[in-house]
């Protein structure tokens, strides 16, 4: 069976071939890691993490590399503003770099909970100084950049004649050109060739902070130039996916794919397959770090275990718009129990001398890779999961081996959308209703003065991996990493 893949570059779900027979190499857009992992980017980020593991599954090797942005990346996505990271340092009365090594660690830390595969690179924007600096020399060389005081400018107009511009999402070059839909920077103070014309390196103010010394003075890159510079130095000029949010599909990624021919002076596609993965939104909103109308990972990550977050991204297509909010989780924690209730019965089950459960294992299997092979149609492959514990459910008395190997099957699959359905794991953890109930009691030990007895139950909750703390009357609980 093959895999087909919505390509936003042509538009179409196209068969996947990679490069190299067996071997898969990929591009994601990571964190600007100036503030917390917010869920919508954890959407994201478990998109490309199922299309890893699926590539995985499918017999693939892997090269998966995430970039982490310590620098470039302005509040204003078209060149102006300031550095996000710089900003906010600012505000916390950090050193930027400060703030990013303390952000990155938390990052890699959620990743982890998350249960997010480790890339095989996380580069770094700062440590590619040098990189991005020759490829802005490369870009100028082959006649596609322009200095104006100490500001280096890509030449939009003269690439899109050779190469086309805008060929990622569904833009018009002259509406784009015209400034129409606000989508260019329209400072009539800037003094670049065209207003669509962006920055590869940005001339410093002398307060700036995040600065180096260039060719053309100090400065700092322009945001899309690190993409283009960590992608081709880990993967190579050409690759086979690149992916992001689709926020990316103006200006991000246009004026990555524009840099990344540019800088080799290539007659070809550098990419083959572009994939952009819809929003998270609140009450209908774009969730974002800049609205602040987010639920960060580390707040949602003390009230739900990792899976119930897991089992809400695998829910909905990457390509679907989805609303978040705490109602949603609670329904696909009823889903998960389910798993779970059927992983238990397999455990207590005494088993019988049946084996009609083999053929609907098969059947699982081969719906749930003809739904991934569908554009990673994972709330379909779940389906074909959820469908399956109900035969297992009903079908108790196959014998115990057939009953093993429904439940590995079941790990296998449910391992490829990013869950760990670890029967050990989930033994060991208090239900949120015991949790609930201990504080109670505890609650009702203090008011009879038992002190001592109230203690022991936080000791309890606390060997067990909970932690509960009194404030102003009320006594709110988290379970800690
Ligand atoms: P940022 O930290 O803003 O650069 O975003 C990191 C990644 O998260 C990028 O791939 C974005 O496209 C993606 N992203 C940002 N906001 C959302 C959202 N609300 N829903 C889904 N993905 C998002
Ligand atoms: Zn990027």
């Amino acid at each position: 069976m093959t895999l087909k893949l919505y390509n936003t570059l042509t538009r179409k779900k196209e068969e996947f071939k990679p490069i190299d027979d067996k071997r898969v190499r990929i591009y994601s857009c990571g964190q600007t890691i100036y503030d917390d992992m917010h869920v919508g980017n954890a959407r994201t980020y478990a998109a490309w993490d199922i299309l890893n593991r699926y590539l995985t599954w499918k017999g693939y090797s892997v090269f998966h590399v995430m970039n982490i942005t310590d620098v470039g990346h302005l509040t204003d996505d078209l060149d102006q503003g300031e550095d996000k990271v710089e900003k906010k340092a600012k505000e916390l009365r950090l050193e930027p770099m400060e703030l990013v090594t303390e952000q990155v660690q938390r990052w890699y830390r959620e990743m982890k909970s998350l249960n997010m595969k480790r890339h095989n690179v996380n580069p770094r924007a700062t440590g590619h100084m040098v990189e991005m600096i020759e490829a802005v020399r490369s870009i100028i060389e082959n006649g596609y950049g322009y200095e104006i005081n100490g500001t280096v400018y890509f030449d939009v107009m003269k690439f899109h004649r050779k190469h086309g511009y805008p060929k990622i999402g569904s833009m018009d070059i002259e509406q784009l050109k015209t400034g129409a839909g606000g989508r260019v920077s329209e400072d009539e103070t800037e003094e670049k060739k065209s207003p669509i014309d962006f920055a590869l390196w940005i001339n410093a103010d002398p307060e700036h902070l995040m600065k180096w010394p260039s060719p053309w003075g100090k400065g700092y890159p322009g945001w899309h130039l690190e993409c283009s510079v960590m992608g081709t130095k880990y993967l190579g000029e050409k690759f086979d996916i690149h992916t992001g949010g689709i926020d990316h599909l103006f200006p991000h990624h246009p004026n990555e794919r524009a840099q990344n021919i540019a800088m080799g002076d290539l007659d070809e596609e550098p990419v083959n397959y572009w994939l952009h993965s819809e929003h998270i939104t609140t009450d209908g909103e774009k969730m974002s770090k800049s609205k602040g109308n987010f639920y960060t990972v580390g707040d949602l990550l003390e009230k739900y275990d990792f899976e119930v977050l897991r089992m809400f991204f695998a829910s909905s297509h990457y390509r679907k718009q989805v609303d978040f909010n705490e109602e949603a989780l609670e329904t696909v924690e009823g889903n998960l129990e389910k798993i779970y209730n059927t992983l238990w019965n397999i455990e207590n089950a005494k088993g019988g001398d049946k084996e009609d459960l083999e053929k609907d294992i098969e059947k699982m299997e081969k719906r749930f890779e003809e739904a991934m092979d569908n554009d990673l149609d994972t709330p379909k492959a779940l389906n074909s999961i959820m469908k399956f514990t109900k035969k297992v459910n009903k079908g108790l008395d196959n014998s115990k081996e057939v009953l093993n190997k429904a439940k590995e099957k079941i790990q296998e699959l449910g391992g490829v959308l990013g869950l760990k359905l670890d029967l050990e794991t989930e033994g060991g953890k208090i239900p949120s209703e015991a949790i609930e109930l201990m504080i109670d009691i505890r609650e009702d030990l203090r008011k009879e003065g038992d002190y001592d007895e109230a203690d022991r139950v936080r000791k309890v909750l606390r060997n067990a991996g909970v932690e509960i703390e009194d404030s102003e009357g009320k006594t709110r609980w988290k379970r800690t990493p």
